[in-house]
């Protein structure tokens, strides 16, 4: 790529990939996120945008020359691709290098909402244990049947962890898998009430949002635990607050939440939930591989060869001449 492409990454972004972009493109930071509020000239300079998170229809208009924004992530709901699509810029996301760590970070999340381990630490680190020992858990991994919503990459990384647990597995796609002999749900709520655990691993934006509501939740049972990487918009957060109140289900494990990185009192107060800080992929090794993916997009793009992960939106997206 030409040391004279510019690049901007607004807002926070991942420091590893940040000092490696630097060594190939000029690098302008917009770190509070106003683009439009950038002097006309850097704005016209330009060509492509490396972004962890949002990156707005309104972001795009300002940038007359953009042709690509490489999101860091695989989940990239909060870019409005089909904007990016109508204008013919590129959109590309980082899949496959942070599945099998989302997947080690959701058994872990499972076993420490099933089996409150947090709690149990935070028991002996507050010297309770002399006193007496920690309850015995309500509930248990074994002979739990779980129900996976968004049967994908990462989904079917779970899926190979949960068949090494002897668990059951089911799970609901919009289609079904021909790899995979897994009971299949046409629908979300038989899939609730098929199992007693619920793994969401789909994907945010307008097709998931809110489905997991209270109804999928009465119907996961009152043994019923939800586990949601995913995205937070899948879940209807204030009815998965009821439910955790009054018994409805039994427990939950978020990594992801509605409004990041806010996280309701009311969730912070309940003692049936686990609550991560979106931190699923967040090891630095993970994070370095896709920001690795970010610049092979950016590079391949600049270099006028086809881009390694470009999203469904905007396969069709020509990359520039020359
Ligand atoms: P994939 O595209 O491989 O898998 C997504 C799966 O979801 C597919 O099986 C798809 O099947 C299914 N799906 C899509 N839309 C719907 C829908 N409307 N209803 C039901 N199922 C649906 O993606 P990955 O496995 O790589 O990633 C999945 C998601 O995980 C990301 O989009 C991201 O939101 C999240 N994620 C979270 C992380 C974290 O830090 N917590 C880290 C990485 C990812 P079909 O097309 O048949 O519907």
């Amino acid at each position: 790529a030409s040391p004279s492409v510019t690049l901007l990454v607004p807002r926070a972004f991942n420091a590893d990939t940040l000092a490696e972009l630097g060594e190939t493109y000029r690098v302008l930071r917009c770190e509070d996120g106003a683009i439009d509020a950038l002097p006309a000239e850097a704005r016209a300079a330009v060509r492509g945008v490396a972004v962890a998170g949002r990156f707005a229809d309104a972001d795009m208009a300002a940038l007359p020359n953009l042709e690509i924004i490489a999101h860091f992530g695989v989940g990239y709901d909060g870019v409005d691709a089909w904007a990016a699509a109508r204008r013919g810029i590129m959109v590309t996301n980082t899949p496959d290098v942070l599945t099998e760590e989302v997947a080690d970070t959701t058994l872990g999340l499972l076993i420490n909402t099933v089996r409150e381990l947090p709690q149990a630490e935070a028991y002996l680190r507050a010297g309770r244990w002399t006193e007496r020992p920690y309850r015995l858990t309500p509930n248990t991994l074994r002979g739990r049947h779980v129900g996976i919503m968004g049967l994908g990459r990462i989904g079917l990384a779970i899926a190979r962890r949960l068949e090494a647990f002897g668990l059951t597995i089911a799970y609901h796609n919009r289609s079904p898998r021909g790899d995979v002999a897994y009971a299949y749900h046409p629908d979300l709520i038989g899939l609730a009430t098929a199992v007693d655990t619920l793994i969401v691993a789909a994907p945010g934006g307008a097709a998931t949002n809110g489905a997991v509501n209270a109804e999928v939740l009465k119907a996961l049972g009152p043994d019923g635990v939800l586990i949601n990487i995913g995205r937070g918009s899948v879940v209807d957060e204030p009815a998965l607050v009821a439910a955790l109140q009054d018994g409805t289900i039994a427990g939950a494990g978020l990594d992801v939440f509605a409004r990041e990185p806010h996280v309701p009192d009311a969730l912070l107060a309940l003692p049936n939930a686990v609550l991560l800080p979106h931190v699923a992929s967040a090891s630095r090794a993970t994070r370095r591989a896709m920001g690795r993916l970010v610049l092979a997009n950016l590079d391949s793009w600049f270099a006028g060869r086809p881009v390694p992960n470009p999203v469904p939106e905007t396969i069709d997206v020509a990359p520039p001449r020359g």
